[in-house]
């Protein structure tokens, strides 16, 4: 067997992960803004997509804004201020807003737009404090209030997440304090005016946090929705819907590369009798607890189990040999043997019991997944037949079958 990751797919076993639907929204603590290493990625998965519609009209908006103030520029400023000032608009700031709105466009690069629309902001930021400077310096009297306006743009319309657009705000508010400081603007104005950026570098920060807090609780929400759309309720594992969604998806994968599948159904030995002996409560009990033996046994990536069905159960197990496969099976059914668990009425023994059918192949394009379950269930009539308490192996085109 060559995948021994843990299985990611199947992260709920049974009584794991399973939870209650209730009206009230999610508390903060329920869902807190730490997430698991693997869920960090997914939500950042989840951001992009939510956000590079709006990063894109938020760097196309930036650049006409700036073409419309380099245009004011050009008709009002001296021409010792406006010569350097439409330099740094047309020569750097437009420039790298171009190259960050171009980079939303491919692919490969849109999962560092959070890097690239940061850089572009700071760049924005520190430009028109540059713009400032030169003001300054030919004692031109430009406002400094352009650093508020993009200030509070790179926290709340770009898209930007808290650390990228927190850094960029505090970055370009110190040098601008380091610029005023240099250029001797008098110490009442320079005190207000870091007062007000101040201010805004604050309400920027708590917004654009509260912003990113709600995102992830949307996210974390969505994720306990699909779970419990996915889920069996009573045994955790994947319900039949899921499965044949997810099989769908191994199965193109193994007929791309040409790795085998073996596809098993699994049915509990006369359960309808242990309902009628010991009660339909217990039934469920053994149910949930035949289950987690069958979901342990899935732990790679994609080795999917699914509840399919009543006391029946499917399991998908992908890129493994034969006798590997038919060793899986054989430790499932004899770890539900070793539950003990009586069953009095039973004629394949007096414990509960599980009959194993499995259909190991290599997916061939006039094939499907169906194809490959009605195998499985063929095996398992099989193992019906031989008794119970048993698996049998078949493969396409087999006449004779393996029995363990
Ligand atoms: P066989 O060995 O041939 O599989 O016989 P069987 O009795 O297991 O098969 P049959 O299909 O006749 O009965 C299946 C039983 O599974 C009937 C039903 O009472 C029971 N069952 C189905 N779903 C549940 C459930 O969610 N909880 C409980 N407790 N029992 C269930
Ligand atoms: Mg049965
Ligand atoms: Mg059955």
């Amino acid at each position: 067997m060559n995948q021994p990751a843990p299985d990611p797919s199947n992260p709920a076993l049974p009584d794991q992960g399973r939870s209650s639907l209730s009206p009230f929204p999610p508390r903060p603590q329920q869902l807190r803004l730490q997430l698991s290493e693997e869920q960090e990625r997914d939500f950042g998965r989840y951001h992009l997509h939510a956000m590079l519609l709006r990063m894109r009209w938020a760097l196309g908006v930036a650049m006409a804004l700036f073409l419309l103030f380099a245009l004011l520029d050009a008709i009002s400023l001296p021409e010792e201020v406006r010569n350097p000032v439409l330099g740094l608009r047309l020569g750097l700031i437009l420039p790298v807003l171009t190259v960050a709105w171009l980079s939303t466009f491919p692919a490969r690069l849109q999962p560092c737009m959070q890097w690239i629309g940061g850089a572009a902001a700071l760049v924005c930021g520190l430009g028109v404090v540059g713009i400032i400077w030169f003001a300054r310096i030919h004692a031109y009297p430009l406002p400094y209030e352009g650093i508020l306006l993009v200030t509070f743009y790179f926290y709340f319309l770009t898209g930007l997440r808290f650390v990228p657009a927190a850094l960029c705000g505090w970055v370009t508010f110190v040098v601008y304090l380091g610029m005023e400081l240099q250029t001797g603007l008098p110490a009442i104005a320079l005190l207000y005016n870091a007062f007000f950026l101040g201010t805004a570098n604050i309400i920027g920060s708590v917004g654009c946090y509260f912003l990113e807090h709600a995102m992830r609780q949307n996210f974390l929400a969505q994720l306990q929705l699909q779970e419990l759309a996915e889920r069996d309720f009573l045994t955790g594992l994947l319900n039949r819907r899921a499965f044949s969604a997810r099989a769908e998806n191994i199965w193109r994968q193994a007929l791309r590369e040409r790795h085998s599948l073996g596809v098993a159904m699994m049915d509990v030995d006369y359960f309808k009798r242990y309902n009628d002996h010991y009660g339909h409560a217990a039934g469920d009990e053994t149910l949930k607890k035949v289950a987690h033996i069958i979901g342990s046994h899935a732990r790679r990536p994609l080795d999917i189990t699914a509840r399919y069905g009543g006391e029946e159960f499917v399991g998908l197990w992908y890129h493994l040999s034969e006798e590997d496969l038919q060793a899986i099976m054989e430790r499932i059914r004899a770890g539900i043997a070793a539950l003990n668990l009586p069953h009095v009425t039973s004629e394949a023994g007096d414990r509960v019991s599980i009959s194993i059918g499995v259909a190991y192949l290599c997916p061939q394009p006039h094939q499907g997944l169906e194809d490959a379950l009605r195998l499985a269930d063929v095996a398992l009539y099989l193992a019906k037949e031989q008794g119970r308490n048993r698996v049998v192996c078949k493969r396409p085109g087999d006449d004779t079958a393996s029995a363990g």
